[in-house]
């Protein structure tokens, strides 16, 4: 049954009593009763109004009043749907806090503009990459912040599928990539996102094979050339064709060169590549990377060793010869005819060291940060004469790095040169007795 017939049955109790009143006594003291009984009943009624009034008032933190009867059961019925709205609110802070939070963390910057392109919100790295701030920005034009004219087109074209790459107005270092994203009714995110390393890394790649074309585009044209000359004649003289035969095996090599070198950096670089820890016997090796100097040298420069550790090093036999090997081979390319290489193994504040210093035409301060890149020369010329690829410090850098080690170049212009790979103090490995030592074959 329904809610009414709470009151109909009280008003209906009254008016069955007064008519009693009537039959038992008299028509004046039922008129009597009637309007006490409803006098009553309506003063009762504003009361719990005003009940009603000044609990609704407190919002519903307290507990809804207790009665019987239909106000009992309009209070419970309140009540309840006051529960349910709090609880629901609470929810509802709960899930926008957690937006917040969230919000707040994503490395992206971004910012709610609404149907009018004013700022509603923004996150705290839109500060970072747009300048904006949210207390201060808010309910302004977004086109009033960020004034760059290609910005204001992009903005004005509602193009949501494109994205558009710029310089950060607050940092001109950093590069962005903006994109808008429409939702709600006519609202937009504007998501700006730093691309300033993903650019380099894309602008290195399309260095590195404008660098290898290059570099493979002159010996191809040389040896292609001469075939093509030789295959038109008819008649050549042994002379001639010897010649001709050793300048393309000069440059099949010079491009063989490049591609084993090509390979050795791709193989160092893939990362589930780890290097096999071996004791190596360092001393032994640098007198054998002494031998070599000498061959390649053919006796014209003076190749000293000087061992001043005994101590080995822990590491990649194969890796650390090859890189102590390029050093070598840079020394005797870049020093002239006469000049002097020491090789040395030395200790350093603990920490196992091994230099090349050579004598040679040295190299100016301004190149020495950028000699480990790949493909970077300070005399390009004298670098090829010599055969060189241009990748061997940046094969040295990787396989230091790979081994927790530094290279350190100190450098005069006409005076010469000393590489060194510095290694942690871990890698030292004190010499071991004569009888202990394992034989660690040189790789050849
Ligand atoms: P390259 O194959 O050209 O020698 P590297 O990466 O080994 O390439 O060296 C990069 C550049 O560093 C060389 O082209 C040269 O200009 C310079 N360089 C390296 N070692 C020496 C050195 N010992 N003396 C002078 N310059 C050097």
């Amino acid at each position: 049954m329904g809610f009414w017939w709470r009151p109909i049955a009280s008003l209906f109790g009254i008016g069955l009593i007064a008519l009693l009143v009537w039959v038992g006594g008299s028509a004046l003291m039922a008129l009597g009763f009637l309007s006490l009984a409803l006098l009553f009943y309506l003063f009762r009624q504003f009361w719990q109004e005003n009940r009603l009034f000044r609990w609704l008032e407190k919002n519903g933190t307290t507990p809804a009043p207790l009665d019987t009867g239909a106000w009992g059961d309009i209070f419970y019925r309140l009540e309840k749907l006051q529960k349910r709205q709090n609880q629901s609110n609470s929810e509802l802070v709960t899930a926008l806090g957690q937006f917040k939070h969230a919000a707040e963390a994503v490395p992206d910057g971004i910012a709610i503009l609404n149907q009018q392109d004013q700022i509603e919100w923004c996150n705290p790295a839109s500060k970072r990459y747009l300048g904006l701030d949210c207390t201060r920005d808010k309910g302004q034009f977004i086109h009033y912040l960020l004034r760059q004219t290609q910005f204001v087109n992009f903005l004005s074209e509602r193009d949501y599928s494109r994205w558009l790459n710029c310089r950060s107005p607050v940092n001109r270092d950093l590069l962005l990539s903006l994109q808008l994203v429409p939702f709600g009714s006519e609202q937009k995110l504007l998501i700006a996102r730093d691309i300033t390393e993903l650019e380099r890394v894309d602008a290195m790649r399309r260095d590195f094979v404008a660098n290898v074309s290059h570099e493979l585009r002159t010996p191809l044209t040389v040896v292609g050339g001469f075939v093509e000359t030789l295959g038109e004649m008819d008649r050549l003289a042994d002379v001639d064709l010897k010649h001709y035969f050793g300048i393309m095996h000069a440059h099949t090599k010079r491009m063989q060169r490049l591609l084993d070198d090509l390979l050795t950096l791709s193989r160092l670089e893939s990362a589930d590549n780890a290097i096999t820890e071996e004791q190596i016997q360092v001393p032994d090796l640098v007198r054998e990377l002494a031998r070599e100097a000498e061959s390649l040298s053919r006796n014209k420069h003076v190749v000293r060793v000087e061992i001043q550790s005994q101590s080995w090093l822990l590491g990649s036999l194969q890796e650390l010869q090859s890189a102590f090997s390029n050093l070598v081979s840079n020394a005797v390319r870049y020093t002239p005819d006469g000049g002097q290489i020491i090789l040395r193994w030395f200790e350093q504040e603990g920490q196992p060291v091994f230099s090349v210093i050579d004598t040679g035409e040295g190299i100016a301060s301004e190149h020495i940060p950028r000699l480990t890149e790949r493909f970077y020369r300070v005399d390009r010329s004298r670098s090829r004469e010599t055969g060189g690829t241009g990748l061997g410090l940046a094969i040295v850098k990787h396989i230091l790095t790979r081994h927790g080690a530094r290279l350190d170049i100190q450098s005069t212009p006409g005076k010469g040169s000393t590489f060194s790979a510095i290694f942690p103090a871990e890698r030292l490995i004190p010499a071991p007795a004569d009888d202990q030592k394992p034989r660690l074959a040189l790789v050849k």
